[in-house]
């Protein structure tokens, strides 16, 4: 028998592979070793009665079946194969990327994990002849905890050399066992389950819940493909209908997908679904560490989960006979991959949930123009939810124009009379505000102020952004960092000006002007360490904070009843962005913040900062008028020929040097032209971030209404130049294009 076997190698379709007539053939799902050139490589078989290649001679048998049952669900390797072809990628990336990592190398589903206890009793400790410090320190944590694994020992400052010393002086034992780590054990902020602990109850909905959730309810059970875009304002509840969808779903004996956008940012969802389900609930992301990933996968293709919550990879998830699949916050750019496979997850689980027979719910405030047009063309459902839980008002919002404030108190006011008014006002009162600045860093520009030049990274088109906690510039796309300069580079002037703010400055101008107020910061430099924002959080819930100040991280699901106000620094951050979705991604991200206010019981206020007081998407973010924002967009798309009016394939051709790019970019457009006479090709240009890391950047971008045609032209040219294959990156639907 011929079957076809994706390998795990970039860019490489289905490989057909022979298995001998006395050995029997392996199932689709089923994991392979077979040879690939000189090495053996770990495959996934796809396709059964595979064809035959053209060149029969080149035909080679697999070398062993590793499995004799499916490793993956025949409908994941079907979405898999989707995906690899849809966005250009090949099955083989597709495929390999829904494998744990260590079933990728072709190893069992047992995971070992060494534990360590300790050999001697505790007086004999004391008496022996223990060397270093570190030996002492984990005898004493061993006699006082009992046995312990040495992930944990490690997470002690305990390694793993240190215990083997022990071990070879008979002071330890080491033994090998297999484990199950749960990662909501441990995991602060997300610790709202314990074993034995009584399940949270249901709560009973309101008028609007119920209606939505009687027609939710009927849908699911179809049990045939419908979609739902489920619109509902921030507060308004959408998360219990999932949860007792989730339960009915269930309890007709079929499973739930529901994706996030980013847990760690958002841990309360998968700790609200945990303490209402327990430990039928499983966690998928990629912030675990991969033995706890490598447990999680394998109770659910036992089948021991009902429920899995994750980030856009969990769209690939083991789980058999799917009901339903839930992708909150739909319209969220994290759900896209920006590696190859540069897969969108909301739009995998669209074809997941078709291939399922299952229902799809899009739950958001504030829905994707790709979602919203959906709705509209009737391919999806609506519903609505227009109320808050209990009525609360939505937030007042006032939009302060910062040119008057400039004009009166100079260009450098952050903090508007009006903002500073009401943060006054709630520290007095004792509730919580949020503020909001969608830019990290103290200045984002540095520059001389005799010849203007500014500091710009070496290796990018960017300037470089000043961080005064490491007193050092950084840039934001390379990482790359210096000390602040004395003096300029290109005149050698000495007169060094900063200009532009981030968070962090405004948390120094915070802390300056209200130096009684406790005041938290959240942004990518603040909660590098593991655990950082869940404390953060847990600090906000618990009332210990009375400003916190952040990026859009804080914009996110986050309930938080206490915050009463919403400032927003600068709507403007983004807006001037040579992206065609800036409109979008500022009327969501402000709607979105504003939603954070007055989700308790006392009503919320927002104060939105802006040099912009009548741009459409800041007017309609401030009344969170949706539909009068979606008219306008849509108008903007169709008259610009942008997504999702029509189909968009961005192609980035990268070289060290600027003309070779340009001219591949040429060569390839023609190319393209040749193949795609009524398509719209536009470029080569260079890219608005024209360098990064060195390379040069130049763009192609593909419009018109036939992606598969457009999909086949880019991959026929570049077929013709297989040696720039590797600085090309192909992007099917692309979500950012700087
Ligand atoms: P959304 O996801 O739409 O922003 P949430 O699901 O976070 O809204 O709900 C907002 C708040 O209202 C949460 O604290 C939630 O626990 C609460 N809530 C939701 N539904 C109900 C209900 N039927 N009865 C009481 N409280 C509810
Ligand atoms: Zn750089």
């Amino acid at each position: 028998m011929l079957i076809g076997v994706a390998v795990p190698v970039p860019g490489l379709g289905l490989l057909t592979y022979s298995v001998p007539d006395e050995v029997a053939p392996p199932p689709k799902g089923a994991r392979v070793s077979v040879p690939l050139g000189t090495r053996t490589v770990v495959g996934v078989v796809a396709v059964l009665d595979a064809a035959a290649p053209a060149d029969a001679t080149k035909l080679r048998p697999i070398s062993s079946i590793i499995d004799a049952t499916p490793f993956l669900p025949s409908t994941v390797v079907d979405v898999a194969m989707w995906t690899g072809d849809y966005y250009a990628a090949g099955p083989g990336e597709a495929l390999t990327m829904t494998l744990p990592p260590a079933a990728r190398r072709g190893e069992s589903d047992a995971f070992r994990m060494i534990t360590v206890a300790s050999n001697v009793a505790a007086s004999n400790v004391q008496r022996s002849e223990v060397r270093g410090a570190k030996q002492k320190a984990a005898l004493e944590i061993l006699r006082e905890r009992g046995t312990l694994d040495l992930r944990t020992l490690d997470g002690l400052g305990i390694s793993r050399a240190t215990m083997q010393s022990l071990e070879r002086a008979g002071l330890v034992r080491l033994t090998e066992e297999i484990a199950e780590r749960d990662p909501f054990i441990g995991a602060a902020g997300e610790d709202r389950w314990a074993v034995g602990q009584a399940p949270e109850l249901d709560r009973a909905l309101t008028a609007e819940q119920t209606d939505a959730f009687a027609k939710l309810a009927a849908w699911s059970e179809e049990r045939r493909f419908r979609g739902v875009l489920l619109q509902g304002v921030t507060g308004s509840g959408k998360t219990e209908l999932y949860l007792q969808l989730a339960r009915r779903v269930i309890s007709h004996g079929r499973r739930v997908l529901m994706l996030v956008p980013e847990i760690a940012l958002t841990p309360a969802v998968a700790g609200t679904f945990r303490a209402r389900f327990g430990e039928r609930v499983a966690i998928q992301h990629s912030g675990l560490a991969s033995g706890e990933r490598h447990d999680q996968w394998h109770r659910i293709r036992r089948g021991q989960i009902d429920i899995v919550v994750g980030t856009r990879s969990a769209v690939f998830a083991p789980l058999e006979s799917v009901g339903l699949i839930v992708v909150d916050e739909e319209h969220d750019g994290s759900y896209k991959q920006d590696e190859s496979p540069r897969y969108n997850g909301r739009d995998v689980a669209a074809v997941r949930a078709q291939k399922e027979g299952a229902l799809i719910v899009f739950g958001t405030a504030t829905p994707s123009m790709e979602t919203a047009v959906n709705a509209e063309t009737g391919r999806y459902e609506k519903l609505r939810l227009t109320r808050r839980i209990f009525d609360r008002p939505m937030a007042a919002v006032r939009v302060v124009d910062m040119r008057t404030e400039y004009a009166e108190f100079g260009a450098d006011v952050i903090l508007s009379r009006t903002l500073i008014e009401a943060l006054t006002d709630r520290l007095a009162k004792k509730e919580q505000s949020v503020v909001l600045l969608n830019r990290r860093g103290f200045s984002t520009v540095v520059f001389c102020r005799q010849c203007g030049t500014s500091a710009d990274c070496p290796h990018c088109s960017v300037t470089l952004t000043y961080h005064r906690a490491s007193k050092r510039v950084r840039c934001h796309y390379c990482n790359y960092a210096a000390s602040l300069p004395k003096v300029c580079a290109a005149c050698g002037g000495e007169f060094i000006e900063q200009s532009g703010f981030g968070t962090e400055q405004l948390e120094h101008v915070l802390r300056e002007r209200f130096p009684e107020a406790r005041v938290a910061r959240v942004d990518r430099d603040t909660i590098r360490k593991k655990g950082a924002i869940a404390a953060v959080l847990k600090d906000v819930s618990a009332g210990k904070i009375d400003i916190l100040i952040g990026t859009q991280m804080i914009a996110k699901g986050h309930d938080f009843p206490e915050v009463t106000l919403v400032g927003v620094v600068s709507a403007d951050v983004g807006l001037g962005l040579a992206d065609f979705r800036a409109s979008e991604r500022t009327f969501q991200l402000l709607t979105q913040v504003v939603g954070r206010a007055g989700r308790g019981d006392k009503p919320g206020e927002a104060l939105i900062q802006t040099i912009h007081p009548d741009h459409y998407s800041i007017r309609a973010a401030a009344g969170q008028d949706y539909d009068t924002f979606y008219k306008q967009e849509r108008e903007f798309r169709e008259r610009m020929l942008y997504p999702p009016m029509v189909a968009m394939i961005s192609l980035v051709i990268k070289n060290r040097s600027a003309d070779a790019a340009m001219r591949d970019g040429a060569d390839l457009a023609r190319r393209i032209r040749a193949r795609l006479p009524d398509g719209k090709v536009l470029g080569p240009a260079p890219a608005p971030i024209a360098k990064i890391k060195d390379e040069h950047r130049v763009h192609l971008f593909l419009k018109g209404k036939h992606r598969t045609a457009m999909r086949m032209a880019v991959l026929a040219a570049l077929a013709d130049r297989p040696e720039i294959r590797r600085r090309v990156t192909v992007d099917v639907d692309p979500v950012n294009v700087l």
